[in-house]
């Protein structure tokens, strides 16, 4: 290759991209980020076996599971009293789902960057592009100058609003309340990430290492509505009052502790993901609903799968690649998310009950076989 990249954004798609490709002695890899310091709110994240597969590609499986905790059960959906709802068979070994502060998963990755590979305070602005490479101007003043650009600037991507079609931002229906607290509650299972679903919305649970419990909440919302915007633990204790003892005591753990709340929203399909020397990764190219915890995980297989097209590739056609490999597989895992956070957010009692009766028959096999068609990445798959 032997060129100069431009990656913009150092979110999880923007630092997995820079950490493939410095491992290509001939490319220099120059990672903007826009803050003055990578600030990571105070929330966890999930890894997914597919997302664990490209970090180890990373070299970064064993510091990863050492900051973490993973889920003896996988994921349990279960109903508001805490009846199961979903029945998994132990995941074990490779199919393990771990969680850990989002902190630490991006500190981990940054870590293994080369020194100056990364440039803070550096916000990407214009782009222009010719035969000759890409000029990137800086909100800061100046520029920079490179072959390629690939955008990894989140879900508002400046560079997808120039570069590409004006596809919109659809706002999901929902809030989601986050946060950590620095204990272990007496009620919460140490070893296992549980959902439960109620007519109040859904609240998952998910324990972390050094007695830490990470927590969720989504609650259907409409846009303008401002009442949920200000919820407090305390509101969110109320609201799901009739949730098992877990719930409610992590929520009277949360009183003090401070919340991230964020309207859910998700990118429409894009036709494609790149435009000549330009192309989009991560929440740039598919901001999807959190509803299958996919879109950290899906930016990392973009990473991975852009690398290897550029192992074999002239560089515009890895682009233009990309999305022909991508396109499809991410648009499959935003419609279960999409479909996911539908049938967790029903509300009707009548609904609810016949939604529970349904999800307890549903095999356990069959199961099985659609997380596995998630889990599995197409390089794993027997040709
Ligand atoms: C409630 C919720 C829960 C979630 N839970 C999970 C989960 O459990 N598992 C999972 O895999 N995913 C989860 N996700 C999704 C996941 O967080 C995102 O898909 C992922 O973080 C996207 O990473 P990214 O690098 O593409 O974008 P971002 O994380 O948005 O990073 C973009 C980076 O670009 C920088 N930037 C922006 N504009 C510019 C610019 N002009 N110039 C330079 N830099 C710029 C930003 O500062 C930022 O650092 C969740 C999402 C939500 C909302």
């Amino acid at each position: 290759m032997g060129e100069r990249f431009l990656i913009n954004g150092a979110g999880i798609a923007g630092v997995a991209m820079a950490l493939f490709l410095q491992q290509n002695k001939e490319v220099e890899v120059c990672l903007l980020e826009a803050d003055e310091q990578i600030r990571t709110p105070e929330t966890g994240i999930t890894i997914a076996p597919n997302g664990m597969r490209i970090l180890e590609r990373l070299g970064l499986r064993e510091q990863i599971e050492a900051a973490a905790k993973f889920s003896r059960d996988g994921l349990v959906i279960a109903d508001r009293k805490g009846k199961p709802l979903t029945k998994f068979h132990e995941a074990a070994g490779d199919n393990r789902i771990w969680a850990l502060p989002k902190a630490d998963l991006k500190n981990i990755m940054l870590g293994a960057l080369e020194p100056g590979v990364l440039r803070l305070g550096q916000r990407g602005m214009d782009l222009i592009q010719s035969q000759e490479g890409v000029q990137l101007e800086l909100a800061e003043g100046g520029y920079l100058r490179g072959g390629y650009l690939i955008a990894a600037d989140g879900m508002r991507s400046v560079i997808r609003r120039q570069m590409f079609e004006q596809n919109r931002l659809r706002y999901a229906g929902g809030i989601c309340f986050r946060g950590i607290i620095p204990k272990q509650p007496v009620h919460v299972v140490p070893d296992r990430f549980v959902e439960y679903w109620g007519r109040s919305g859904r609240i998952g649970i998910v324990p972390l290492s050094g007695q830490r419990t990470y927590w969720f909440a989504v609650l259907r919302a409409r846009k303008n509505s401002a009442i949920l915007e200000d919820y407090q633990a305390a509101d969110l204790l109320a609201h799901f009052m009739e949730m098992p003892p877990d719930v409610t005591e992590v929520l009277h753990l949360t009183k003090n502790q401070p919340i991230l709340r964020e309207k859910l929203y998700e990118l429409e399909t894009l036709d494609t993901y790149a435009n000549g020397r330009v192309a989009l990764i991560g929440d740039a190219a598919h901001a999807m609903t959190p509803n299958t915890g996919q879109g950290g995980n899906q930016a990392l297989e973009d990473a991975f799968v852009l690398a290897q097209l550029l192992h074999t590739s002239q560089v515009e056609k890895a682009f233009e690649m990309l999305s022909f490999v991508r396109r499809e597989r991410v648009a499959k895992v935003a419609k279960l998310s999409r479909f996911v956070g539908r049938v967790g957010q029903i509300r009707n009692p009548l609904l609810i009950g016949l939604r529970n009766s349904l999800m307890r028959s549903v095999p356990a096999d069959f199961q099985h076989r659609k997380l596995a068609e998630i889990y599995e990445l197409e390089t794993d798959r027997p040709s």
